[in-house]
């Protein structure tokens, strides 16, 4: 459901440090239950692999969240 073509112009959000980075600027991808993270840098990235749970829950506050 997401259009590649208009990923480039987006801004995202660093789920470890918070800040809104442009899609150019992301240093660092990781997937997590279906969800793609973006990270300002690989520090960010790294702190996000060793608590996925924390941070994946606090960015995409989904529906579909729900097997707590
Ligand atoms: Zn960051």
């Amino acid at each position: 459901m997401t259009d590649a073509s208009t990923i480039e112009t987006m801004t995202v959000t660093d789920p470890v440090c918070r800040r809104e980075i442009s899609v150019a600027d992301v240093m660092a991808q990781e997937d997590y239950r279906q969800w793609a993270y973006f990270f300002c840098s690989t520090n960010c990235r790294d702190e996000f692999r060793r608590e996925p749970a924390l941070y994946a829950s606090s960015s995409h506050i989904s529906n579909a969240e729900t097997d707590a």
